[in-house]
């Protein structure tokens, strides 16, 4: 008998026939004896519906009632699945992030677990109930309803993992696992067995929703076993593991793309070439909360440079008005913005132990006229700046070149 925190998404919950069809899934686990704790996510679509009400009313939603806007979204699939469960014969029992007492930080709508209270969970477990638990939210200590994120669901359901030691933290979705990349957009694309936390990680911080970034996180810092799964079909899914060796199953270098159209591309040209000029130009932008992911820096022949950095796309206006105002000061020549743009990333452990990658990369890109606009790199990941236009070529050229694609 085991205990596994199973996280469903909100396709797995769109409907009430699905979330029936849930239901009979957690009932067949119960009835091999498991003790169950679900976490669901609200149906598919409410959560963008919710946020585009808030938007017809106020231009930048207070952050506090945003969260107490959109935390109701899980708050109907709880219920309607205890329901489900209870109509099947199975005792069951909702709880709601401030019910279970998800503590969180009071940073409302990106707000990160600090603790989380197993007592009433543990009760219900031994008394026979499954123990369903509203994703994607939580409580602050002054008791305001906190949101963890776009995606956040997947976070609370390794947390609880975490702090329940459960068996394994199963992710059920839309996809019977994680692909070498997104199998929407390569038809070739190939379930993962096996991917290490690390290389999940980059995959998740460069654009593959698949899973939350801070639950991949959270999962390797507590070393809950995780798994990803589809929710209607049956499978083993793919395994995050912490074992290198035993990572990825053929030791590609590369073991996956990851690609995100979320950015947005600014460059203040034609700032002095001096000391300094790098922090005066992006510490404002970080000041007015934009977060910068690459930066590229060129010098010209006359003594002056070229700055580009990318953020998310919702923010690019506002960070070409702050880049504005400090390029008036530095009397520079131009800011330019450009949303016109994705970033595709190619990662694998097998990188450290391996040269050429990235010229393969740049070649491959090449090849297909492909031009780069910006790199960076880390130890297990390369990512380029590209025109979006070019995006879905780019990954399929990638994925075949790095030796992907399905047999
Ligand atoms: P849920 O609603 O269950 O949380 P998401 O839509 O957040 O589901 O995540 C699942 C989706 O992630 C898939 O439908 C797929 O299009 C996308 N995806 C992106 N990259 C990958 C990848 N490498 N492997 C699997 N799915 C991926
Ligand atoms: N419902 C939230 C969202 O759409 C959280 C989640 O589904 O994980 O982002
Ligand atoms: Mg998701």
């Amino acid at each position: 008998m085991s205990v596994f925190v199973q996280k469903f998404g909100g396709t797995s919950v769109g409907t009430t026939e699905k979330i029936k069809a849930v239901a009979d899934k957690i009932a067949g686990f119960r009835d091999q004896g498991h003790d169950i704790v679900v976490v669901v996510s609200a149906m598919s679509g409410e959560t963008n519906r919710l946020i585009g009400l808030a938007s017809e009313i106020q231009g930048h939603p207070d952050p506090r009632e945003m969260d107490v806007l959109v935390s109701t979204g899980e708050q109907v699939t709880i219920a309607l699945l205890c329901m489900a469960l209870k109509d099947r014969g199975y005792d069951a029992r909702s709880y709601t992030g401030g019910q279970v007492k998800i503590l969180t930080d009071d940073a409302h709508t990106k707000a990160r677990i600090q603790d989380i209270d197993v007592v009433n969970m543990r009760a219900d477990l031994d008394a026979g109930r499954v123990v369903v638990v509203a994703g994607f939210q939580g409580v602050d200590d002054g008791g305001n309803i906190t949101t963890l994120g776009r995606g956040g669901s997947d976070t609370t359901g390794v947390a609880l993992a975490a702090a329940l030691k459960a068996d394994e933290c199963q992710i059920y979705t839309d996809v019977d696992g994680v692909y070498t990349t997104d199998p929407r957009v390569v038809d070739g694309a190939r379930r993962l067995e096996r991917v290490t936390f690390e290389e999940m990680l980059e995959m998740a911080s460069s654009g593959s929703k698949v899973l939350q970034i801070r639950a991949v996180e959270f999962a390797g810092k507590y070393n809950v076993p995780l798994r990803v799964l589809h929710s209607f079909q049956e499978g083993q899914g793919t395994l995050i593991t912490l074992d290198e060796e035993n990572g990825s199953m053929e030791q590609p270098v590369v073991s996956g793309i990851a690609f995100n159209r979320d950015e947005a591309k600014i460059s203040i040209l034609g700032v002095p070439d001096a000391p300094g000029v790098a922090s005066q130009v992006l510490a404002p932008v970080g000041d007015a909360n934009v977060e910068i992911d690459v930066i590229v820096q060129n010098i010209a022949a006359d003594n002056t440079a070229d700055l580009t950095f990318t953020c998310n796309r919702s923010d690019m206006e506002k960070a070409k008005a702050v880049v504005q105002k400090v390029a008036d000061e530095l009397k520079a020549r131009e800011v330019v913005a450009d949303d016109k743009i994705a970033k595709i990333s190619i990662v694998g452990v097998g990188m450290r132990s391996h040269a050429g990658v990235a010229s393969k990369m740049f070649k491959t890109l090449a090849a297909e006229n492909i031009n780069i606009q910006m790199i960076t790199t880390s130890e297990i990941k390369i990512s380029v700046i590209i025109a979006e236009k070019y995006l879905e070529l780019a990954v399929r050229a990638l994925h075949s070149a790095f030796g992907l694609d399905q047999a």
